[in-house]
């Protein structure tokens, strides 16, 4: 049984040791701030009692109000919770925002609920846990399983309790306080990352680059299509019912339009069928995991035939995999870097509330770039003068950034 808040920590000690970090120093770190577990139980459709359980895990605010999504799906438990608040943490600070990380979710199956069952969990947990949030405390968005109609709820719920604050959560719908791009952002920001990979690393364009993409939910698909339109070849994409593969690439808005209709990409004229497994072990330039945690062990670490792979799921490598990943000379992305412009566009739709003051999309795509280009330079950078891996590099980047503001602030 893996265990993600140990792997998340496993790449945490190893930066934290070439940081020369006290013991002390690297519990203080690690360790969240405060866990909330509270019981969501509603009223279902059918008049019976559901009972759900949902997580706050707020693992550090040294360099800002805690900040990340809220998960909505049947794996979302304490350690996930706390893995993925603590990725946040460091996300973050690798990226320069002003906050610091969190992360939380109720454990359902989104699949086999009603909306107005949607509804009342949303607003039930934030019934909950109303009193620990807040645009100057911590502030949650979108991650698997909600979207900005959940925001949209969480704000209004919230605003019951504490009055009208459209900052206390990101990724709210474009109409009711919602940021131009947030939709986009993950994966225009995973395939802006991929092409400063390309170019840092192989001197080459994005341009004729063939890739897989595993996942065709809001990321998978927003990468897939912003990389089509910088000119990659996507040549298989799958999602939890399998794939389609096209070795000429495949037409990415046809398929969008197939799953808009369908609902999964199996069926698309434009390509074979193939299984998830097949996908991960394609030849490709760049391989993106852009589903769930926890894809990649050492076996299947051992047959990836992809020349590089750019993480745009949170955890999809265990630390086992990612030590075949770097013997094998295998770059990979962190999540922590190539994901980052979910949180990035998110800061600008905070700013954007408590501005009151809508920015244009120009302004966001040349902002969010700028952060992306310069924090991977600054790994890339890290990396190669202390011949370390990127996920390394990146993870002492970011311990030290926060590390930096415990310090300043005083214990
Ligand atoms: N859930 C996204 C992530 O994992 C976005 C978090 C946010 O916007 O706060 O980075």
């Amino acid at each position: 049984m893996h265990a993600f808040f140990e792997a998340t920590n496993h790449y945490f000690e190893h930066a934290a040791s070439i940081l020369g970090l006290s013991e002390n120093m690297k519990v203080l770190l690690a360790t969240p701030e405060r866990e909330l577990r509270v019981e969501v139980a509603i009223e279902m459709d059918s008049g019976q009692i559901g009972n759900f359980i949902g997580y706050r895990v707020q693992h550090d605010n040294a360099r800002g109000p805690f900040k990340g999504g809220l998960r909505y799906h049947p794996t979302v438990d304490e350690d996930e919770a706390r893995s993925l608040a603590s990725l946040m943490t460091w996300k973050t600070a690798v990226v320069d925002l002003p906050y610091g990380g969190g992360k939380g979710g109720v454990n359902c199956d989104v699949t086999k609920l009603s909306r107005a069952e949607l509804e009342r969990i949303t607003r039930r947990f934030v019934q909950q846990i109303h009193d620990f949030i807040g645009p100057d405390k911590d502030i949650p968005a979108p991650d698997v399983g909600t979207d900005a109609q959940v925001m949209a709820w969480i704000m209004n719920e919230y605003g019951k309790y504490h009055g009208h604050q459209p900052a206390v959560v990101t990724g709210k719908p474009v109409e009711l306080h919602g940021s131009l791009g947030r939709e986009s952002a993950t994966g225009h920001g995973v395939a802006i990352i991929a092409r400063e990979f390309l170019q840092h690393t192989w001197n080459r364009p994005v341009e004729g680059t063939t890739v897989a993409v595993q996942g065709f939910g809001n990321v998978g698909s927003f990468t897939s299509r912003e990389l089509y339109d910088m000119g990659a070849k996507i040549v298989a994409v799958s999602d939890a019912y399998g794939g389609v593969c096209n070795p000429e690439g495949l037409d990415i808005p046809s398929l969008q339009q197939h799953v808009a209709a369908h609902r999964k990409v199996v069926g698309f004229s434009g390509g074979d069928s193939c299984t998830n497994e097949h996908l991960l072990g394609m030849e490709v330039d760049v391989l993106i995991p852009a589903a769930l945690g926890g894809v990649f062990d050492a076996e299947l670490a051992e047959e990836v035939q992809a020349r590089a792979i750019i993480e745009a799921a949170n955890s999809p490598t265990w630390p086992e995999a990612d030590e075949v990943f770097h013997r094998r000379e295998i770059p990979v992305v962190p999540d922590i870097v190539a994901n980052a412009g979910g949180v990035i566009v998110s800061y600008f739709e905070w700013v954007q509330n408590l501005q009151h003051f809508r920015w244009s999309i120009d302004q966001i795509r040349a902002e969010q770039d700028r952060r992306h280009v310069e924090s991977f330079a600054a790994v890339f950078d890290l990396a190669r003068r202390q011949g370390v891996s990127l996920r390394t590099a990146a993870f002492v980047l970011g311990i030290q950034r926060v590390g930096r503001a415990k310090v300043l602030a005083g214990i």
